[in-house]
């Protein structure tokens, strides 16, 4: 028995012990990010919204999806797709807006995100990055200082972070498109530039027109989300593309229809 224990230890735990470790700290950093979004959905004093999940149910035809205000009154506008079906906004930005169809043009942007599975894509590629990281220090350091692998763990992750940002910017391009496709990009135009404007009046206090301008360039850097001017110029392209195209617009063939069925559409 002895000797199974041993060799158990030494042989199968030992050749897999960095892997078993890494996943461990995967599956942490995942549940840690799970437990963050329930958090704030809960902080926000959630309330199913039932007019905008019936003009959401009507516009788009599907009938699972539910939209819930957040009515903490401490929350910026915002809205957001946190995985399964449902969608929330903040009472504060119903406020800043005051337009229902800008607002519904927002949510259609989150519905783009819903249907492109999104949150599970995210949640995919954060998995595969942290458990690369962390694979990568527990192989390559094994006596190292703290300091080095804390470090090293820090380069690797900034270094992920900036090479999966394309990815984050297709799908945002990708889920603005389905405000195109439902209408409504006149009004998501009208609430992006509301938008900037109430980013550039918090954020802008005592700043010059060029400061301004230089923050929010550097705000835009490293977020998913690109500038105003440049989301606004590819909804007019999407606009244009759909009234070439007239009925074909939607049409999509039989593998492409199987790939998104799998992982989300595309
Ligand atoms: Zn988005």
């Amino acid at each position: 028995m002895k000797n199974l224990s041993v060799y158990l230890e030494e042989s199968i735990f030992q050749k897999y012990r960095d892997a078993l470790i890494a996943a461990i700290f995967t599956f942490g950093i995942l549940l840690l990010g799970i437990v963050n979004i329930k958090l704030t959905i809960a902080f926000g004093k959630p309330k199913l919204d039932e007019k905008f999940t019936k003009k959401l149910r009507d516009i788009t035809g599907d009938e699972n999806i539910e939209i819930y205000s957040l009515n903490n009154p401490k929350f910026d506008p915002n809205a957001f797709f946190a995985g399964g079906k449902s969608l929330y906004y903040t009472k504060s930005l119903d406020k800043m807006l005051k337009n229902e169809e800008e607002l519904i043009a927002i949510l259609l942007h989150e519905f783009g995100h819903y249907k492109g599975k999104h949150v599970t894509r995210n949640m995919v590629t954060v998995g595969v990055t942290f458990y690369a990281t962390i694979y990568t220090i527990l192989k390559t350091t094994k006596n190292e200082d703290p300091i080095v692998k804390m470090l090293m763990f820090l380069l690797m992750q900034t270094g992920f972070n900036i090479a999966t940002l394309p990815l984050g910017r297709y799908y945002e391009y990708f889920s603005d498109k389905y405000t195109v496709q439902y209408g409504y990009h006149k009004h998501l135009i009208s609430a992006l530039k509301k938008l900037e404007k109430y980013i550039r009046k918090e954020m802008c206090k005592n700043m010059s027109k060029e400061q301004c301008d230089q923050t929010i360039e550097n705000l835009h850097a490293l977020d998913e989300h690109p500038v105003v001017k440049k989301r606004i110029e590819a909804v007019l392209k999407e606009k244009a593309k759909k009234d070439r195209l007239g009925e074909n617009y939607k049409k999509k063939g039989f593998i492409r229809r199987w790939i998104e069925k799998a992982i989300g559409e595309i």
